[in-house]
Order: C-alpha cells, then structure tokens, then sequence
C-alpha cells in the first residue's frame, strides 16, 4: 500500500466513494461545453444560407429531413436552438458544477477528520518530534489539498473547453482546424515560457512578505523590550528595510507580469487576424492548392468564435491548472504519510483493559531515554533502573534538583512515554501489556502547565466526562479547593476562562485542572508541581488540597519545594536519573543527606549557617 502515490492513494480511499458524483458531474460539464459551442456554429450556417443565400441550409449531425424548407421556418429554427443551446448549457454546467464541488467539499471534509483522528491518536512523542509542523499540515496541507481537486475540475473545464471547440473545427472543416492547431501549441509554450520566468519572482515577493510579517510581529509583540532599550528607531529601520525588499521584490514580478499580460493579448489578436487572412485568401481563391475543401464565409465566422476556446483555456491549462495540481500535489506528499498511519494502531490501544482495584503502583528497574535529542549532556538515561512502590492510598513525593528525571518518571505512568527496560505495574498487572485508555482512565494527571480550553469553569472542568452534572462539578472543584475561588469569579461557575476570558492565577489554573482529573474519580493522581513561583499562600492552598486529595486515593506529587510533599507516606530522592534516598520526611532530615541540605537550603536555615561560618571565619582571623 505504501508505494502507490500520494495522489492514488488520495482518490482510492476517499474520492472513489464518490465515483458517481465526480464522473457525473464531469459528464454533465463536458456536455455543457458542446452545447456552448452550438451558438457559434449556427450563427456560421444562418450566415451563409439565410443573410448570403450562398448555400442550403444545414446542420452537421442533423439529418436534412427535420430541417424546415422554407426561410420563416429556419429562422425560427435557428432561434429556438440558440436557446435551448444556451438553457441547456448553464443548467447543465451548473447543475455539473454543483455536484462536483459537493463531492469536492465532502472528499475534503472526510480527508481532515482521518487526518485530524490520526493525529490525536499519534503517541506524545510523534508530536513532540512533529511540533509545529503537524498544525501546518493539517491546516494548510489539507486546505491546499482542494487546488488538487480543484485543478481537477478546472482542467476538465478548461480541456473540455479546447477538446469541444477543436471537435467542432475538425466537423466543419478539418483543413483548416489542421492549421489552426497550430494556435494552442504556440500558446502553451509561450505561457509556459513566461511561467518559467515568472515564478522565481513570485517566490521572491512571497519570501519577502514572510519576513516582513516576521519583522512587524517580532517589534509588536516585543514592544516592551522595544521600548525599555529605547530601540523603536532601529525597529523602524528594520521595517522600513524589510518592506522596501518587498517593494522591490514586487515590482520586478510586476513588470514582467505586465509584459506577459501584453504578449498573450497580441498572441490572441495576432491568431484572429491570421485566421481571418488565412480564411479570406481561401474564400476569394476558391480552395487554393494545399487544401482540399471549401469554405464559406458563415464558417469562418464560426472558427473566429471558437479561436477564442483555443487560447484562454490554453493559457490557463498550461500555468494555472498545472501549478495548481502541483502545489495540490505537494500538499499531498505531505498529509498522506500521516494518513497512512492506522489511526488504531497509532492509538496502540490493544491488550485488554486493567482492572484496578486498589491502586498500587510498583516501578521495577525501570530504565528510560529520550534518545537522539536529548538534552542531557552526560551520556547516561534520563532514568536508571528506578524501582519504587506505592501501596494503594499512599502519598508519594518525589524531589530532586531540576533535570533530574522527576517528570519523566510520573509520565512513565502514563504512557506518554514507555519504558527501555523494566517494568511498571499498576496493581499487579504490567501497563505496557494493557490498553493505554483503561490505564488512562484510572491515572488522573496534572501537569505543569495546565491548559485550559477557551470556555466556562464548568466546561474545563467537566472536560473529562460530558455528562458530568454542576453538582458533579462542584463537588470535585470542592476536593480541590478550587471551589471557594469559583464562587468569587464574576460568573460563577459560568465565568469564561482560558484565551479570552478571565487570567486566572498558576494556582488557581492548577486547582481548576485537578479538580479536573478528580472528577473522572481515578485510583491513582499525578500531579507535577509547576515550577513558575506560586505564592506562599497558594502553595499551602496546594499542599492542603493534595494531602486531602490524597487521602482517599494513591498520589504522586513531583515538588520543587519540599514542603509540598512534607506530609507525604514516602519521598523519593532522584539525582541524575537515579534515586539516591527515599523515606519520610523525618527519616531524610535524619540521614543528613541531600534532602537534608535541601532541605535546610529552603528552610533558611542553610543561609543562617553560612553566617555563621562567615562570622566564625572573621573572628579566627582577627583571633
Ligand atoms: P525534572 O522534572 O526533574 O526537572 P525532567 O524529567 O523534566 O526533569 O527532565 C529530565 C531530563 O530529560 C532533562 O535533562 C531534560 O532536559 C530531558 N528531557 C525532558 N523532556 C524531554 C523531551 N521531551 N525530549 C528530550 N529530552 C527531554
């Protein structure tokens, strides 16, 4: 399956459903542009037979039986085929189009949702790695991907266009359409040639727009700094340069564009008048030797018309069409690798689910590393054979300086990332072995940097479980110590947060996103201390709602300041990926370790002892 093309792939999983539509919708515009070209021709016949009464009145394709005889009767016909032509054209075209676009949009609207799905369903590490890259892919890739749908329609247009009028020419008089070939040949190499020049240029100014949009961001948004460093001159200097690049850039697109623009209006006037000297040289030799039928000036007339269908669909078929399927194309590199991707096996939800109880945990020799990219610097694992275990109902803490490996060890736990050996087994039974969702379902998490969805206290909060009542949601707000502030919000419960609501606090934020995890009710709660000072006041707030949180359920809390985690069963020392010391709190300040001297460092009373030595010191000297 991976080897056939992007494009392939595209229309057999997603645009073959929809067969009936596209190859309807193509037929009916095809069947649109012959009608099109009905008008011109017997406007040609009406000419010769009825103003010149050069020759009898006929129709191609039409037998001579239906034709009336007499001049009132021609007329007549004449008129009603012009419109019954031009009505069935445009209900014809329209009808075509509406379908095919229909098709177009729905084609579209199914390739987004697999592409989104698939993307939700990647594990943490694929986005990590993808970053940025995976928003532009599923934004502007998949919106791209209408040029490729949409180019296919315009060049069915577009050739239909050519194909009918040049069918046409070849009934009325092949000689002649033999020669006037000639008219779109000359065309597309003349657009192409221009194409060519052109979008170097028209890359130029793109590039040039991106930097300075670049620019101008960069100033607004680091307009403080800006300001303080008294620099707003040099900012307008570098404005001024960026967007004089891109005047430049757009100038030199500008007249070529221009020149173009002129060359393709004489190639068009050019190819009539050759047509018309072509014609009336033929018309007043009376067939002249290389060619082999007559020709009326009623026909002439007709290809005057259709040469018009030869050059602008050309010209448009030759540049637009193509860069249009091709930037269509490219877009499709790019989002059918990520189609590709099952979303279920990217989900890697199989194996059956946990059935947890109690809610033990048990790290076992636990061994992990982030690999390439990692920002350690010494060559060992982020984590080295870590084991710890957590009876049910405990509150674990675990400290250890910045970098130590304390987030990475909670988010073992869920997953996020998995283990290179060892084990983690969540009330006996080996996570890796079960389903990632039931794991999740028991494991509530609290990271850092909590996020909050545009929308009410309550939807944060309910976030988790749509059918969570208001009581449900203040009854876990409550758990979570977040329900007092709530209730002082201009709204209530109904108060709008997150990106354009009300700021809330990073304690605040952290008590909303636990109230959050408590509301699913999990065995087992992570919760990752923010590192961003908190006050004083806020982190009592914490420590109390996690000790109570935690009576009820096994907790896992990383903490920058030790007094967080104060109260906990048991604390666990990490150093360079590995734990050094664990124990209570009492028993650490006991062994004099390095939780001891952090210990004393956050205490203050780590800053005394210094004095003290200094003090010692000074009088040692004079002494
Ligand atoms: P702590 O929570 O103790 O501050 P972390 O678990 O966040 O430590 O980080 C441990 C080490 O792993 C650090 O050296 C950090 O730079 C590195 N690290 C963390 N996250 C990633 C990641 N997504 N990719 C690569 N390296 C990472």
């Amino acid at each position: 399956m991976s080897t056939t093309s992007p494009v392939r792939y595209l229309l057999h999983r997603f645009a073959r459903r929809r067969g009936r539509q596209f190859v309807g919708g193509t037929v009916l515009v095809v069947l649109a542009l012959a009608l099109q070209r009905v008008p011109a021709l017997v406007i040609g016949v009406a000419l010769d037979s009825l103003l010149l009464e050069s020759r009898a009145f006929t129709l191609p394709l039409v037998p001579d039986a239906w034709i009336p005889t007499d001049t009132a009767g021609q007329a007549t016909l004449v008129v009603a085929s012009l419109v019954v032509a031009v009505g069935g054209e445009s209900l014809c075209r329209w009808y075509g189009v509406l379908i095919y676009e229909r098709a177009n949009l729905e084609t579209l609207h199914d390739i987004r949702t697999a592409a989104f799905e698939t993307a939700t369903a990647l594990p943490l590490s694929a986005h990590q790695a993808a970053d940025r890259d995976l928003l532009s892919v599923l934004n502007d890739d998949v919106d791209n991907l209408e040029d490729l749908f949409d180019g296919g329609r315009a060049a069915v247009q577009y050739g239909g266009d050519l194909v009918t009028a040049f069918a046409f020419m070849l009934l009325l008089n092949w000689n002649l359409a033999v020669v006037m070939a000639l008219l779109p040949i000359v065309v597309a190499i003349t657009a192409r040639y221009y194409a060519g020049l052109l979008e170097p240029r028209y890359d130029a100014v793109r590039a040039n727009v991106g930097r300075l949009n670049a620019r101008l961001r960069d100033a607004i948004e680091g307009i403080r700094t800006v300001k303080s460093l008294v620099r707003e001159d040099r900012e307008a200097e570098r404005v001024g340069h960026a967007s004089g690049e891109y005047k430049a850039a757009a100038w030199s697109a500008l007249k070529l564009r221009a020149i173009y623009n002129r060359v393709s209006w004489l190639l068009a006037v050019a190819g009539v008048w050759f047509l018309f000297g072509v014609g009336s040289y033929w018309i007043l030799t009376d067939t002249p030797a290389v060619f082999t039928q007559s020709l009326t000036a009623g026909t002439l007339l007709t290809f005057i018309m259709y040469t018009f269908s030869l050059m602008e669909p050309t010209r448009k078929l030759a540049v637009e069409v193509l860069d249009r399927i091709e930037s269509g194309q490219a877009s499709s590199r790019r989002v059918v690798p990520l189609l590709r991707h099952d979303a279920a096996t990217a989900r890697n939800d199989d194996g059956p689910p946990l059935s947890v109880t109690d809610g033990g945990v048990e790290y076992d020799a636990v061994t992990f590393d982030y690999g390439e990219g990692d920002d350690d610097s010494d060559d060992e694992s982020t984590l080295t054979e870590v084991s710890l275990t957590a009876e049910a109902g405990d509150f674990v803490g675990i400290v250890g300086h910045s970098g130590a490996g304390k987030s990475t060890l909670v988010k073992l736990l869920l997953r996020f990332q998995e283990p290179d050996t060892g084990e983690i087994r969540l009330d006996g039974q080996p996570i890796a072995d079960h389903s990632v969702h039931s794991l999740r379902e028991h494991v509530g998490y609290v990271g850092q940097d909590p996020f909050l969805f545009p929308g009410t206290v309550h939807e944060n909060v309910a976030y988790a479980r749509s059918d969570a009542t208001r009581s449900d949601v203040v009854d876990a707000a409550k758990r979570a110590s977040a329900h007092e502030f709530v209730a002082e919000l201009p709204d209530g419960y109904d108060t709008e947060v997150g990106e354009r609501g009300t700021t809330l606090s990073g304690g605040q934020r952290q008590r909303l996103a636990i109230a959050r995890a408590l509301l699913a009710d999990p065995e087992i709660l992570v919760f990752d201390e923010a590192t961003s000072h908190v006050d004083t006041e806020t982190e009592a707030e914490i420590q109390r709602t996690l000790r109570d949180v935690a009576a009820d359920r096994t907790v896992f809390a990383v903490a920058h300041r030790l007094s967080t985690v104060r109260q906990a069963d048991r604390i666990v020392v990490l150093d360079d990926g590995r734990v050094t010391e664990r124990g209570t709190h009492a028993e650490l300040v006991e062994q004099d370790g390095s939780y001891a001297g952090l210990w004393a460092v956050q205490t203050g009373a780590v800053a005394a002892a210094a004095h003290e030595t200094t003090d010692a010191a000074e009088t040692e000297v004079r002494g």
